[in-house]
């Protein structure tokens, strides 16, 4: 009998492995539950399983939050390792059970009567877990649908996503267009974050909470500015021929120059000669915020055109200037997308 069970285990091939087909649930897009798998992010996002089998390489798969690249097998959420292990473990059962039957019934049984042991032998079988349809969560309702430029991808997120899931892709474009849309959204409902700021602190420390927003914003919109016109320059025929130093596209003459140069048109084009010198002073300002916490310096008044501070004033920044920067930071940006498209 055990002879017989043993081989009939050997023939399973469990400890070999085997392949077993499991069903995970998809909400009703289509979308499939992944969970990022680095340690500090840990990210939950979706992809359309069509996507996930398709366009998702059997090496590597990237989370749209950290970018981490890993074995898309290490993207199961907790939920999913539970019911893969839940349903490998019933089927496992299953095939032992039935090799068990197997066993028993080609054994011929000689039972000695009133021996010492009376052995009885029972067959048991444990359905494993039915697919479960999970309820839609309450942050689907927050969820952003997003698609790959590069390989059509699409995924979710909750807030922003930066990298394809299959192809690792990172667009400055979307990166720009996500912070000019973000800083518009916080500027307009301030009155009441600086609201609840005061309530847990107090009204200073809520208006010194606005000022270095404010003053944030201009550095992270001049950053975006300076990475998506470089992403877009280098979309340009004539580009690849060309180098230039990391700081180029933060200069604007230097910059629009080059546009001028490879494909005929520059900022000039694009823009009035006011909103040049404003977008010229906000890049100023943003070094000055950067680097000298705002104080103005010989340099600032030199470079920036701004002729409202003396050398050893603080600049101010208010919501105005953060709003005429979007406003001219989107005209530039449209107008440079059409010129690389
Ligand atoms: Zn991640
Ligand atoms: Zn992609």
């Amino acid at each position: 009998m055990f002879e017989n069970f043993s081989r009939e285990l050997r023939r399973l091939g469990l400890n070999r492995g085997v392949r077993i087909p499991i069903k995970l649930p998809l909400d009703d897009k289509g979308y499939f539950d992944r969970r990022c798998p680095h340690q500090q992010c840990g990210a939950d996002f979706k992809i359309l399983f069509n996507d996930w089998r398709d366009k998702v390489s059997d090496e590597a798969a990237f989370c749209p939050k950290c970018g981490d690249r890993s074995d898309p097998t290490e993207f199961n959420t907790p939920w999913q390792r539970r019911h893969i292990a839940a349903v490998g473990k019933a089927y496992a059962a299953e095939q032992i059970n039935q090799a068990f039957r197997r066993a028993a019934r080609s054994t011929r049984t000689r039972r000695i009567s009133g021996g010492l042991f009376d052995v009885t032998m029972k067959v048991t079988y444990k359905a494993g877990p039915k697919d479960i349809v999970l309820p839609p969560k309450a942050d689907d309702a927050l969820r952003q649908d997003l698609a790959c430029e590069i390989c059509k991808c699409r995924y979710s997120t909750i807030g922003a996503g930066y990298f394809c899931p299959a192809c690792g892709h990172n667009s400055p474009l979307s990166d720009f267009r996500r912070t000019l849309n973000m800083t518009m959204k916080t500027i307009d409902g301030l009155d009441r974050i600086k609201q609840a700021f005061s309530e847990f602190n107090d009204a200073d420390a809520a208006e010194d909470f606005e000022r270095q927003w404010l003053e944030n914003q201009i550095e992270d919109l001049v950053t975006a500015f300076q990475r998506v016109s470089e992403s877009l320059f280098r979309r340009l025929p004539g580009a690849a021929a060309l180098s230039w130093d990391a700081n180029l596209f933060q200069r604007l003459a230097d910059a629009s120059r080059m546009w001028t140069q490879t494909c005929g048109h520059g900022y000039e084009q694009i823009l009035e000669p006011s909103e040049i010198s404003t977008l010229q002073i906000m890049i100023q300002r943003r070094h000055k915020i950067g680097h000298t916490q705002g104080m103005v310096d010989a340099r600032y008044v030199q470079h920036s055109g701004d002729r409202s501070y003396d050398v050893g004033q603080r600049l101010v920044t208010g919501r105005q200037h953060v709003r005429e920067l979007v406003a001219i930071l989107t005209k530039l940006v449209d107008g440079l997308q059409n010129l690389a498209p």
